[in-house]
């Protein structure tokens, strides 16, 4: 198993995440306008996992939550001073959460696995190569062994 740590901006929020991976996991690319707005770039990454798999070493944070198109409610928990997201979890999809994979510390040793809502991809944002595309989101069958399957209710 893999351990990633992860590290707000201003040092308040610690928390690592357990991969069921021995490798180290890869990052899913995000290209959706939540990901732009919450994350102040032009794509985000993240990590399918179980919510079970992260936990909170110092510092306690918040939750903010909007609708997504679905009119599910996405729970976003963030660092209460400087803002940095540590996960996001679809109410519709259980324990499954999508872990920021930019504020952790082995981001930029990470490889690029997968490019999911790449519809709305900057027109001047290139592809990643050797990354799988997926015009919304991650089917589940496509997961992998980085998420969990779960049925939608
Ligand atoms: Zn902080
Ligand atoms: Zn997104």
């Amino acid at each position: 198993m893999a351990t990633l740590h992860g590290r707000c901006h201003c040092g308040d929020l610690e928390w690592t995440v357990t991969s069921d991976t021995r490798a180290l996991p890869g990052h899913t690319i995000c290209h959706c306008r939540s990901c732009k707005l919450l994350g102040g770039g032009p794509f985000c990454g993240i990590l399918l996992t179980s919510i079970s798999a992260i936990r909170f070493e110092h510092g306690t944070p918040k939750v903010y939550t909007y609708y997504n198109s679905e009119g599910n409610g996405v729970h976003c928990t963030f660092c209460s001073i400087c803002t940095t997201h540590a996960y996001h979890r679809d109410e519709s999809r259980g324990d499954e959460v999508q872990v920021r994979t930019f504020p952790l510390l082995e981001a930029g040793i990470m490889g690029v696995d997968k490019e999911i809502n790449v519809g709305e991809r900057f027109s001047w944002v290139k592809k990643v190569d050797g990354a799988k595309s997926f015009k919304s989101w991650i089917p589940a069958v496509a997961r992998g062994r980085h998420g969990r399957r779960l049925s939608r209710n």
